[in-house]
């Protein structure tokens, strides 16, 4: 779009660009597999969209990262747990007890498989703890890919991975009013602010004069939203590829090297090669590593293996935000 000349339509333009939110990213905060270590804890993220926050697995140490980097815990929405192994929600029990020195009063969500209702019920239970808003849970045991929470940011989906218990891999697609009005015409038929709203509500307008415009001559439609894709942990697993296909951004766990093959299968694991290839597959924009076994130190030969397959690669590390923009150019 050109940018108009005249300042009362560039007035229109930034405040047109001003209310559409466009913040799309990811906090790494933990990238190890099975084990804290000193410094760097298991799986944990958060997805921020449009400054709507949704945690992505919670490893033992979350609130420390949380507040390591100034991440407001009370702006979290709602909570995605791809599995019941302690690396990935050891770190829930503490956050959601946490909340009452922090006053949430809104409700939460928690989404993760079958179980984890009991898990946090049965925590928040024996060690007598109690918070004062209200957890709406979620439990998936489903197939294939279907729609498990939705708000007006976001819409996610999970899809179940290849592993030892029952893991869902998750899919948060960006949701954008589909219409906007056109700026152009906002001047050129001197909308008011109501009628600005009722266009983008659906409506036609009826002029002073008697003219209808109709709606789908004021507006347009924004076609292309941003996606995240989350996988952690699974085998590989082709079977996955249609509900990555063309994500800006997929996460893959790559537990090991290539050379460790067999141990990847018989852990039901990845390597950096099965991520790299699920990538290519997907056609993905950009491809995040990460759930590093403890047992390299160097995490660069992650990289050079990934890259012989998929050259847009990138090491998951604590602290990295991951940036998604709208035109679809990455950041980091
Ligand atoms: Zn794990
Ligand atoms: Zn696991």
């Amino acid at each position: 779009m050109a940018r108009p000349n005249n300042t009362y339509s560039g007035f229109l333009f930034l405040l047109f660009n001003i209310i559409i939110p466009l913040t799309f990213n990811i906090t790494i905060l933990g990238t190890n597999a099975a084990l804290p270590d000193k410094d760097t804890i298991t799986s944990a993220q958060v997805v921020n969209v449009h400054d709507h926050l949704y945690v992505v697995d919670c490893g033992e140490g979350m609130q420390s990262k949380l507040q390591k980097y100034r991440i407001k815990r009370n702006r979290i929405q709602a909570i995605f747990i791809s599995h019941l192994h302690g690396d990935h929600v050891f770190g829930l029990p503490g956050l959601l007890t946490s909340y009452v020195h922090f006053q949430r009063e809104r409700p939460i969500c928690i989404i993760g498989p079958k179980g984890i209702r009991e898990f946090v019920e049965t925590c928040l239970r024996l060690s007598q703890a109690y918070i004062d808003f209200e957890v709406h849970f979620r439990e998936m045991d489903h197939e294939g890919c279907a729609l498990i929470y939705e708000d007006a940011k976001v819409s996610v989906s999970a899809f179940p991975l290849l592993h030892r218990i029952s893991t869902y891999g998750f899919r948060f697609d960006e949701v954008i009013d589909k219409y906007n009005i056109r700026p152009d015409k906002i001047k050129e038929l001197g909308l008011t602010t109501d009628q600005i709203k009722a266009v983008k509500g659906g409506s036609d307008i009826l002029k002073a004069d008697g003219m209808m415009i109709p709606n789908e001559e004021m507006i347009f439609r924004k076609t292309k939203v941003r996606s995240y894709v989350y996988c952690s942990d699974t085998a590989y697993d082709e079977s996955i590829v249609d509900f990555i296909r063309k994500a800006d951004v997929l996460y893959h766990e790559a537990t090991y090297l290539s050379d460790m093959v067999v141990k990847a299968k018989e852990r039901m694991h990845s390597t950096v090669h099965d991520a790299a290839k699920i990538a290519t597959m997907a056609g993905v924009g950009k491809l995040v590593i990460g759930h590093f076994s403890i047992r390299y130190i160097n995490k660069e030969d992650f990289l050079n293996q990934g890259k012989l397959e998929f050259s847009e690669v990138i090491l998951a590390e604590e602290g990295k935000i991951i940036e998604i923009h709208l035109e679809k150019s990455l950041k980091f």
